[in-house]
């Protein structure tokens, strides 16, 4: 079943088209991977598919679990199972990573039920004890401030952990930004290949071939001047590593 069905998307920031008609569909069970140099849209795409108010959708279709979600609110697009990981989370000071993650849970209750009265707080301790463990997470890290003075690995830990205690549908992981150290790649990718499952669809968007070693995607994709140029399964990852884009874009530039 289709997740996720992105259909001649364009996006544009301050009038100025960055993504030009892409196209992707993800189904339940698959991890895909975007790749592609920088600054072709990448992470416009993913700020698009999230909702962000800056990043202007002016022609195409995004349906998600069947639903156009364009006309969507992003805390909407949320509650309904997608989830973006920020390339720079904001820090929290006074608010651990538990009651952060308590508060999530609880507003996604809320709105499907108003009259909710939230988890309570042995059932909710004793999730996130599980999830911690599976994720295999020193469980004093749930008392911390959050993203308050975390390294590069623990705010990557904060958003797996987010990601295990929301399980959503599609979790779409923009990993394009520099300081991704092994650690980090580690974590997000250890943390993935747990939480993967039948049910669920995963969008990883980077440059770093090395991620990719990692998670395993079943489909990788390149982005180009705003569109998916050339799509492959796994191999396609080892070929840009081994050959660059050169050979990519001069493909597209003869098509075009
Ligand atoms: P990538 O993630 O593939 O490196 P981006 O989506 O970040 O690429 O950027 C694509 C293009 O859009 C770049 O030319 C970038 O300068 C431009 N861009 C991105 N964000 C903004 C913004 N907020 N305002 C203006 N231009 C932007
Ligand atoms: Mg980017």
């Amino acid at each position: 079943m289709s997740i996720l069905e992105i259909k001649n998307l364009h996006v544009g920031i301050d009038g100025k088209e960055i993504v030009k008609g892409l196209n992707l569909t993800i189904n339940s069970g698959e991890v895909h991977a975007i790749m592609g140099p920088n600054g072709t849209g990448k992470s416009t795409l993913s700020y698009a598919l999230m909702g962000h108010p800056s990043y202007e959708v002016t022609e195409g279709e995004v349906w998600f679990k069947g639903q156009n979600i364009l006309d969507l609110e992003p805390d909407e697009r949320s509650r309904l199972g997608m989830f973006l990981a920020f390339q720079y989370p904001v820090a929290i000071p006074g608010v651990t990573v538990a009651n952060f993650l308590r508060s999530a849970i609880n507003a996604r209750r809320r709105a499907e039920n108003p009259e909710d009265k939230g988890v309570s707080i042995p059932e909710f301790r004793k999730m996130l004890k599980e999830k911690m463990s599976m994720l295999k997470m020193d469980p004093a890290f749930a008392g911390r401030y959050l993203n308050d003075g975390f390294s590069g690995g623990e705010k990557k830990r904060a958003e797996i952990l987010q990601m295990a205690v929301l399980q959503p549908s599609i979790a779409i992981l923009d990993e394009t930004d520099s300081g991704l150290d092994i650690d980090a790649l580690r974590i997000v990718s250890e943390g993935v290949n747990t939480l993967m499952n039948e049910e669920m669809g995963v969008l990883v968007i980077t440059h770093y071939q090395r991620l990719l070693n990692y998670i395993k995607p079943h489909f990788v994709h390149v982005m180009m001047g705003g569109r998916i140029v050339e799509s492959g399964g796994p191999d396609l990852a080892l070929q840009l590593e081994e050959h660059g884009y050169d050979w990519v874009r001069e493909k597209y530039e003869a098509a075009e």
